[in-house]
């Protein structure tokens, strides 16, 4: 009786930590769905794609015995569910290996899946198909970037009745990826013909399906305040800054948080030395364990970056300022990976700057061990629409040197005026430079009480979870 009461969240996301991952998106599908199952009069689940030859603790989850056959029209595909079950969460995880055997999660040697319509939309069709098996029956799908925007759609049109009690909110963590698609793949997925049409999924003679999802589902968010006004522009609107200033009535900035359990100098696995706000020397230790692996002098200013290394992040600006430091002065270390020929670029700079450390790939350890060891974290990107990295970096009391875009502007604040980072605008990579001889004079000044004030903020997910409730409950015109 009870469990029918509750108040029931389902989110669909084509990446939950810690069991696959390529960003941020992981992290908050997963924190924010955790922080929100605390909450016993919620009833919290996760849809997700069961990734078969890249998912983590995949020991851990189990067969449903559950099966569902989506005919589109390009074929039959059978989906089987599987599920996790984690304290007052459930994640349900939705198999197909023929979609997602793959060794990619969207693409493979730098190459989109030309089906990834197919896979994500009828990934999206299953979810519907199991929520009402199980009967879950939800006051809220939560969907999460273009990859889950099919949901939305799907609820519109094919499955009205069945979703009629349900509401959909749709979350933009980056505006930049829509889910573009060739016009056939409307019939692929079987949806009407009629939705080919400007004020719904046509975008210049083709499909998109980001566009769809924020016309059709209830309530549109992103994931921080400064980005939601961002993308009314036609600077970071991609293209769509006419349809989000059209639809700005439903669309609300909300900034994700982290999470407090995973990322804690004071309980963290992964790091050489664990430290708290308290004892922030300790910090130390951590650095000159790095530096000391990498061949690098511990008495420098030590600059890290845990990122995709893309235009994005900054790629560009990045190595044309840092090669312009002298190798006295600062040492810097890079963990991430890219596109073949900003990966090479790294690689270049790296080989001829002895200061520069670069690793590629995608390595959670030594993320951590970053984090923990860096002096400051670099985040200079040209857009960002939250970013969590600056966040966890200040938990780890790494003072974060930033660009003042979206969600950067909305957590760092300059020393200068009163706050706790370096934050510089202009996308140039002189104003980098500018930025980088700053932090290297801040580290022999001022460093040690910044480090305390940026551990002593709060970024964890208490505040934003609570935003989505209050806006899931907005949806039905606060009858709960
Ligand atoms: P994005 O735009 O990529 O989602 P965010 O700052 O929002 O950027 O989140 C990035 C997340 O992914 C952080 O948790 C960061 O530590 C992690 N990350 C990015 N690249 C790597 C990598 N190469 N190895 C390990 N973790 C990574």
């Amino acid at each position: 009786m009870d469990k029918i009461q509750k108040f029931t969240i389902i989110h669909i996301s084509s990446e939950v930590y810690p069991f696959s991952k390529t960003g941020g998106l992981a992290d908050v599908a997963y924190s924010l769905a955790k922080e929100q199952s605390k909450d016993e009069t919620l009833r919290v689940v996760i849809f997700s794609p069961f990734y078969t030859n890249l998912i983590n603790n995949s020991s851990e989850i189990t067969s449903t015995g559950l099966i569902t056959h989506i005919n589109s029209g390009s074929g039959i595909f059978e989906y089987k569910l599987c599920k996790k079950a984690m304290n007052n969460l459930t994640i349900y995880f939705l198999s197909n290996e023929y979609f997602f055997g793959r060794s990619g999660f969207y693409a493979e040697d730098g190459k989109d899946y030309e089906d990834n319509d197919l896979r994500f939309g009828t990934f999206c069709n299953a979810c519907l198909r199991f929520i009402e098996q199980l009967k879950l029956s939800p006051n809220i799908i939560h969907c999460h970037d273009w990859q889950s925007s099919f949901a939305p759609i799907f609820m519109k049109t094919l499955y009205r009745n069945e979703y009629r009690n349900t509401k959909s909110v749709l979350t933009i963590h980056n505006l930049a990826f829509q889910g573009i698609f060739h016009r056939e793949s409307i019939s692929r997925l079987s949806l009407p013909e009629t939705l080919f049409h400007v004020d719904k999924l046509e975008y210049y003679g083709k499909i998109n399906y980001l566009k769809g999802a924020i016309i059709y589902a209830d309530m549109v968010t992103t994931v921080s305040i400064s980005y939601a006004e961002e993308i009314k522009t036609t600077e970071f609107g991609c293209g769509l800054d006419g349809i989000m200033s059209k639809y700005s009535f439903k669309l609300k900035g909300i900034l994700n948080g982290i999470d407090y359990d995973v990322w804690n100098p004071e309980h963290d696995d992964l790091i050489y030395k664990a430290y708290n706000r308290a004892m922030p020397e300790d910090k130390e230790e951590n650095k000159k364990y790095i530096t000391g692996k990498f061949g690098l002098s511990s008495n420098l200013p030590l600059f890290g970056m845990v990122s995709r290394l893309t235009e994005q992040k900054g790629a560009d600006i990045i190595g044309e300022a840092i090669t312009k430091i002298d190798l006295e002065r600062a040492n810097f270390i890079f963990l991430g990976d890219g596109d073949n020929k900003t990966t090479k670029y790294f690689e270049d700079i790296s080989k001829k700057h002895k200061n520069v450390t670069l690793y590629i790939g995608y390595d959670e350890a030594l993320a951590h061990e970053i984090y923990a060891a860096s002096d400051f974290y670099l985040m200079p990107s040209r857009f960002e629409p939250c970013g969590l990295s600056q966040m966890i970096a200040m938990r780890y009391g790494t003072i974060p040197l930033v660009r003042n875009t979206g969600g950067l502007k909305d957590s760092v604040v300059d020393v200068d005026l009163g706050g706790y980072g370096i934050v510089f605008s202009g996308y140039s990579s002189e104003a980098l430079l500018i930025s980088l001889q700053r932090a290297i004079k801040i580290y022999y000044r001022s460093t040690k009480a910044m480090r305390k004030t940026i551990m002593g903020l709060n970024f964890s997910w208490t505040r934003s979870a609570k935003e989505y409730i209050g806006l899931y409950k907005d949806c039905f015109g606060h009858l709960f």
